[in-house]
C-alpha cells in the first residue's frame, strides 16, 4: 500500500528496507522504485520522463556501488563529501560514473567538491558559492549546483529560508563555474503525509514565484524532493529530481538522527 494515496509517509519504514547483495536484486529494486515513480506520475498527469531517480549510495561500501552500477546506476548521491570523494578515488575505474554530493557542505571542503562531483545539491551560502567557484576555476570544471531551501521551518535543518532565496540567487550569476539547475529540499521527517506534502508544496510554490525574478542564466526547472519515505508525494508535488537511498541500497545501520540531528520521532504505532 503506498503511503501517499494514505494519510502516511513510509518514513517509519527505516530500518526495514532489506539489503541488497546482488545486480539482480538492485535491478529488482531500481525497477520497483521506477515502478512506483510511474504511478505517482499518473496519479498527477506528470510524464515520468520528467523525474530523474538518483540513487543514494551513503554509508554503503564500495561492493554494493558497483553492484549497483552493474544494474545500470549512472550517478550516485552521497551526503558526506570524504566518503564521497573516497568512493570516487576507489571506482575511478568506472569511467562513466558520476557523483553528486547531496548534504551540507563546510567552505573548507569545496575544493574536494570541485574536483570530482559533477553535481552540488546543497548550495547554502555565498561564501560557499564562492569558495566552489574559485576552486572549480583552478580545476576548469563547472558544477551544476541546486540551491538548498529549509521548507520545514526546524531549526535543525539546514538551507536558506524561503525568504532569503530570491536575493540569494541574485548573486549566483557571479559564480560563472555553478550551473543552477533548482532548488533542493528535505521535508519534515514525519509520518503524517499531509505536514510533509505542506513542505513540497512550499518548494514548488516558492518556485514559481522566484521564476519571475530570476537573474539571466539561472534555472529553476529542477525541484530535488522525496526520498524513500515520501517521493511518491514530492512526484504529486511536482519533484523532478527524487532521491532514494534505503529503498534501493537497504537499510542503513543507525537512525536518521544520525545524519539529521533533531529529527521529530514518529508517531506511528505498529
Ligand atoms: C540520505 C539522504 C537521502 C535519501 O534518504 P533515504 O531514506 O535513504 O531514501 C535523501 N536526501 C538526502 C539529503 C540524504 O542525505
Amino acid at each position: 500500500m503506498s503511503g501517499s494515496v494514505d494519510t502516511l509517509t513510509n518514513h517509519d519504514q527505516h530500518g526495514r528496507y532489506p539489503e541488497a547483495t546482488t545486480v539482480e536484486d538492485f535491478a529488482h529494486k531500481l525497477t520497483a522504485v521506477q515502478q512506483r515513480i510511474a504511478e505517482a506520475c499518473r496519479r498527477v498527469g506528470r510524464d515520468p520522463a520528467e523525474v530523474r531517480l538518483l540513487p543514494v549510495s551513503k554509508t554503503k561500501p564500495e561492493a554494493s556501488l558497483r553492484l549497483a552500477y552493474a544494474a545500470g546506476c549512472r550517478t550516485l548521491g552521497e551526503n558526506k563529501v570524504q566518503e564521497a570523494h573516497h568512493k570516487w578515488e576507489a571506482m575511478q575505474d568506472l569511467t562513466d560514473l558520476h557523483w553528486s554530493v547531496i548534504g551540507h557542505l563546510q567552505t573548507n571542503k569545496a575544493k574536494l567538491v570541485a574536483r570530482f562531483a559533477t553535481e552540488f545539491q546543497a548550495l547554502d551560502s555565498l561564501r560557499l558559492a564562492e569558495a566552489l567557484d574559485r576552486r572549480l576555476q583552478i580545476e576548469g570544471r563547472s558544477l551544476d549546483v541546486f540551491v538548498q531551501v529549509n521548507t520545514s521551518g526546524e531549526a535543525s535543518k539546514y538551507g536558506l529560508a524561503p525568504a532569503d532565496v530570491a536575493a540569494f540567487l541574485q548573486a549566483l550569476p557571479n559564480y560563472s563555474a555553478l550551473r543552477v539547475r533548482g532548488l533542493m529540499t528535505l521535508a519534515l521527517f514525519s509520518s503524517e503525509a499531509e505536514r510533509v506534502r505542506q513542505c513540497f508544496i512550499l518548494l514548488r510554490t516558492l518556485r514559481e514565484q522566484l521564476r519571475q525574478s530570476v537573474p539571466v542564466g539561472i534555472s529553476l526547472d529542477e525541484l530535488s524532493m522525496g526520498m524513500s519515505g515520501d517521493y511518491e508525494i514530492a512526484i504529486e508535488e511536482g519533484a523532478t529530481v527524487v532521491r532514494v537511498g534505503q529503498a534501493i541500497f537497504g537499510a542503513r545501520p543507525m537512525p536518521d538522527s544520525y545524519y539529521w540531528p533533531g529529527e521529530v520521532s514518529l508517531t506511528r504505532q505498529e
